[in-house]
């Protein structure tokens, strides 16, 4: 970080002094956290070498008799397009291929998931506390279209489940998903100008699982950012004798109650241990300490938490001040991005006014309308994020004053507050997590940066010392999305062949994200995803999803229309270098991650390594976003797609 500017009399402020002290501070916490093993630190559940482990992966909720009783999909089957993906991201897809006309016929569209469901994340995850942390009026999809109104500020899960299968209703999606059912390669044919699509469908327990070979004229990538859960590789944990399960699959057979029940008794009289203090845990932890006898919470890195405010939806201000005009929700969604992205202007509405409007810092990943390109140059650089640290000061440091407020035991207090800029973790919220460890079954084992040591048959073993425990949640989160360079086939965990049996990862490998708009990439012609880089990201991922699905939709459809029917869409190699060129210019914005603590933003810490190699330099560069945030890349999409040459792209009828 900058050292502290003298004002115009060449005094330092005393302000400028904390910061500089705190800023240290933050410094030696990232350092005591960063692992040389980095993302190897972590396996997939589904691939942990132990076999009672990796059956924590699979889906609790799935209901293979029914799925059993519907018509199955014939092997060999030919549709327009594929939507691997059934979450939110998924379904905004097939909403709009309906919506736009350009999937009538009823096999135009296929939706395929390993779920046994529609909902995504929502699918996954029905852990106790489980509610989206971005204002549901902004988050839940498409309300306008259905007509549904949330029922309280952030909706718990089982209303985002609920939600996700009312769209899937809406739009008649259920007869057109294939559930159970993981996609491994996706292999472009040029003779046939079709996409061959290879997959498993599970068919439950005792039952043959079908191995099935499918094609179509476009694939859409929605497979989502925090899809796969991972666990650390701490030694002998496989030999826990204890429950053990990852809250994306929790296990209410455990803990009794159920997702719209959070009357955990199974707990009662359990010594439970927690390992992980994310988003999650910040959302389970309150529920578990009412049930169990004792719990303890195993902390490597604090969350800073801030404040909730959940309330119920108020039908007169819904109709007055929420719902209030057609196209409501985009704006909505834009004005809460204004405020992520420092760029609410004096006097505006704060729509929205929850905690997340209070820290304009944000924008040091996400991107700001307020500042231009910062120069690759170190002073400027400097100057950048000695900004970003004083604008992210003051809300850093309440964040901290807020967790000795709440929490009684000062040592523990402490131990609780997070000692890195806002924007290097998700920022989480509530007004109940604090507030258990002020309750006497409730204990705090902090690791200091070190992470739990070890486990055995009865317990978690850290600094030497045994935590017995009956049952062990696992909060350890997700596969970062940034794996393989950020390649969209890698945390798909597909294998991709485009035109000459050219793999998508090896491209990312060897050049480096490429595409145009962060949606698609040359020689993978009619295969689009939903953007994760070269594009921008918002806080409320609902929006990024909207964007990206509205500017795909929008590409094919003028293709289909400029060729009369069905079209070959492929983004130039040219093309795809200039918008990687542009995106370079962006990158020294988020130099804002350097000074971060790890964790999945910056791949566990690898992602803060320089290189020598310029190539490997230029690489991570290419990997970036627009510097100027989410209402800057939709004006850029939406001034792109009013200039109707589609730009870029070369077209062509696919007879
Ligand atoms: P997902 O919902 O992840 O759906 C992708 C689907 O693709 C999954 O069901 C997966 O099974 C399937 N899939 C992936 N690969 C394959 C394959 N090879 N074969 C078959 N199927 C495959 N974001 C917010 O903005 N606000 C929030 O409050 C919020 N809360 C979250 C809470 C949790 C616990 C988690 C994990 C994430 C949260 N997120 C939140 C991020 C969330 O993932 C997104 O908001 C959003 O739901 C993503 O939708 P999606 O459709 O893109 O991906
Ligand atoms: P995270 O990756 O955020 O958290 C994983 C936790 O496990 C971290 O606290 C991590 O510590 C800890 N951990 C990892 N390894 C060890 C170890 N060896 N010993 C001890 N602790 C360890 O996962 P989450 O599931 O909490 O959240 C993932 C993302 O999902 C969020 O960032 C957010 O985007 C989304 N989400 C949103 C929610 C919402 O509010 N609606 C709710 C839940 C998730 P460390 O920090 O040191 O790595």
């Amino acid at each position: 970080m900058a050292p502290p500017a003298e004002g115009a009399n060449g005094a330092v402020s005393a302000q400028d002094l904390k910061l500089a002290e705190v800023s240290q501070k933050y410094t030696a916490e990232a350092a005591k956290r960063f692992r040389p093993e980095g993302l190897g630190q972590f396996i997939r559940l589904k691939e942990v070498g132990s076999e009672r482990l990796r059956a924590l992966a699979e889906d609790p909720w799935v209901d293979h008799a029914a799925l059993n009783a519907k018509e199955p999909i014939k092997d060999g089957s030919k549709y327009k397009f594929i939507v691997l993906g059934a979450g939110y991201g998924g379904l905004l897809y097939a909403v709009r291929l309906i919506e736009s006309g350009l999937a009538t016929g009823p096999d135009d569209i296929l939706m395929i998931d390993s779920a046994g469901g529609f909902g995504g994340t929502w699918w996954w995850n029905r852990y106790p506390g489980l509610h989206c942390d971005i204002e549901s009026y902004c988050y839940m999809p498409l309300l306008e279209e259905t007509g549904y109104i949330p029922k309280s500020k952030y909706a718990p899960g089982p209303e985002l489940l609920e939600h996700a299968d009312r769209i899937a209703t809406h739009w008649k999606l259920h007869d057109k998903a294939l559930f159970r059912s993981s996609v491994k390669t996706i292999r472009w044919d040029d003779a046939s100008r079709l996409w061959n699509l290879e997959l498993t469908e599970g068919r439950g327990p005792g039952e043959q699982s079908r191995e099935l070979k499918l094609q179509a004229r476009y694939v859409l990538l929605a497979s989502g950012i925090l899809t796969n859960p991972q666990v650390p590789k701490v030694p002998g944990l496989e030999t826990f004798a204890g429950s053990i399960f990852h809250t994306a699959r929790w296990n209410y057979q455990v803990t009794g109650g159920s997702p719209n029940d959070e009357a955990l008794t199974g707990l009662e009289g359990k010594r439970v241990g927690i390992i992980g203090t994310g988003a999650t845990a910040i959302q389970v932890v309150p529920k578990l300490a009412k049930y169990a006898k004792e719990l303890y919470v195993f902390q490597r890195t604090p969350s800073g938490v801030w404040w909730r405010g959940q309330r119920p939806t108020d039908p007169e201000e819904w109709k007055t001040k929420i719902a209030r005009k057609k196209g409501w929700q985009r704006e909505r969604m834009l004005n809460l991005d204004s405020y992520l992205t420092d760029g609410a202007e004096e006097g505006q509405e704060n729509m929205v006014a929850d905690g997340w409007t209070e820290m304009p810092a944000f924008s040091a990943v996400i991107g700001s309308p307020r500042h231009g390109i910062v120069e690759p140059t170190p002073e400027k650089i400097a100057e950048h994020l000695g900004r970003l640290y004083k604008l992210d000061f003051p809300h850093a440091e309440e964040v901290r004053a807020r967790t000795d407020s709440i929490v009684k035991d000062p040592e523990t207090a402490a131990k609780l507050k997070a000692w890195y800029p806002t924007w290097c973790k998700r920022p989480t919220f509530s007004d109940e997590y604090l507030q258990a460890f002020n309750l006497p079954n409730v204990h705090l084992v902090d690791t200091d940066g070190k992470g739990v040591d070890s486990a055995n048959s009865s317990g978690l073993v850290v600094a030497g010392k045994e935590y017995p425990l009956d049952i062990l949640v696992l909060s350890t989160g997700y596969v970062t999305p940034s794996i393989g360079g950020g390649s969209p086939a890698v945390r798909t965990g597909v294998e991709i062949y485009g035109r000459g049996g050219k793999s998508l990862d090896d491209k990312w490998q060897t050049q480096g994200a490429s595409t145009l708009h962060g949606v698609c990439s040359s020689g993978f012609p009619n295969l689009f995803f939903t953007p994760l880089s070269q594009s921008s990201q918002a806080s409320n991922n609902a929006f990024t999803l909207d964007v990206g699905t509205e500017h795909v939709t929008h590409i094919i459809e003028k293709a289909e229309a400029r060729v009369g029917g069905d079209a070959l869409v492929e983004v130039t190699s040219e093309a795809e270098e200039a918008w990687a060129l542009e995106i370079m210019q962006h990158a020294s914005w988020f130099a804002s991650v350097m000074g971060c603590t790890p964790g999945y933003i910056t791949s566990e810490g690898e992602a803060l390594q320089r290189s020598a190699d310029p190539m490997e330099m230029a690489k991570k560069a290419r990997g970036s976003n627009l510097s100027q945030g989410m209402a800057a890349f939709l004006k850029l999409l939406q001034e792109y797609r009013a200039e109707g040459s589609l730009k870029g792209f070369e077209i062509a009828s696919r007879a």
